[in-house]
C-alpha cells in the first residue's frame, strides 16, 4: 500500500453519492509532504518523456500540480472556469460538467500558455466520470499539442472515467484506485496495482 491509500484509509471520508471528502489533506488543507512523495511517483511513472507543461483545472488541482512540477522542472498551466461569455480567439475553450457541483462550466486557457510543440502531463486530483480530463484533452489537441501521460491523485474505479481514458490509448497513471467505498460502515477498497 502507498503513502496515499494509507492517508486515505486514515483521514478519508466517504459520502453519500459516491463522493470520497479529503479535504483534511488533497483538497481543502493540503498536506506538502504528501503532495511531494506523489511527484516523485509520478515522475518514477512517466520516466523518458520528455514533458514541456502540467495543465490541471482549478481549484482542486493546482496545489498538487504546483508541488508535483517541482519533480519535472516545468510550469504550470490551469484551465480557469469562466463565465460563458465570447472567449473564441484568444482561449481555447471547452465544457465540462462538475462532478461535485452537477453543473457545467466554461473552462478555458489562454493560446498564450499552450504551444503547437508543447507535451503536456495532465493533472487532476479525482477521476469520476472523466468530463474533466475529457475537456483537458479537447483543449491540448485544440493547440495541437500532444497529452503525455496523465496523472490522477484518486480514481475511483467503478466510476466509468478510467475505462474511457485508457480506452482512448493514454498512459494514466492513477495512485490510488478505489474499487469500492460504503457510505454506511466508511470500507474503502483499493484496486492491487
Ligand atoms: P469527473 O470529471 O472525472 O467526473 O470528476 C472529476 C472532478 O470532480 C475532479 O476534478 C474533482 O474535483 C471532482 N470529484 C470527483 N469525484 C470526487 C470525489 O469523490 N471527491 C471529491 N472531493 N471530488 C471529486
Amino acid at each position: 500500500m502507498n503513502c496515499l491509500e494509507e492517508r486515505i484509509l486514515k483521514d478519508g471520508i466517504v459520502k453519500e453519492g459516491n463522493v470520497l471528502k479529503v479535504d483534511s489533506f488533497l483538497n481543502h488543507q493540503m498536506d506538502i509532504t504528501l503532495f511531494d512523495e506523489m511527484g516523485k511517483e509520478w515522475k518514477k511513472r512517466f520516466e523518458g518523456k520528455n514533458i514541456t507543461k502540467i495543465l490541471t483545472i482549478e481549484a482542486s488541482g493546482i496545489g498538487i500540480a504546483c508541488v508535483v512540477a517541482q519533480h519535472f522542472g516545468v510550469p504550470v498551466v490551469f484551465a480557469k472556469k469562466a463565465k460563458s461569455i465570447n472567449l473564441e480567439g484568444e482561449m481555447y475553450t471547452a465544457e465540462v460538467e462538475s462532478f461535485t457541483h452537477k453543473n457545467k462550466n466554461q473552462v478555458i486557457v489562454s493560446k498564450k500558455f499552450l504551444q503547437e510543440n508543447d507535451r503536456v502531463l495532465l493533472i487532476d486530483d479525482f477521476l469520476a466520470n472523466g468530463c474533466a480530463l475529457l475537456g483537458l484533452i479537447q483543449i491540448v489537441q485544440a493547440a495541437g499539442a500532444t497529452v503525455e501521460g496523465i496523472a490522477i491523485a484518486i480514481e475511483k474505479g467503478f466510476q466509468s472515467g478510467g475505462r474511457i481514458i485508457r480506452n482512448l490509448g493514454y498512459q494514466l497513471e492513477s495512485l490510488a484506485i478505489v474499487e469500492e467505498m460504503n457510505c454506511q460502515t466508511g470500507e474503502i477498497v483499493f484496486r492491487k496495482q
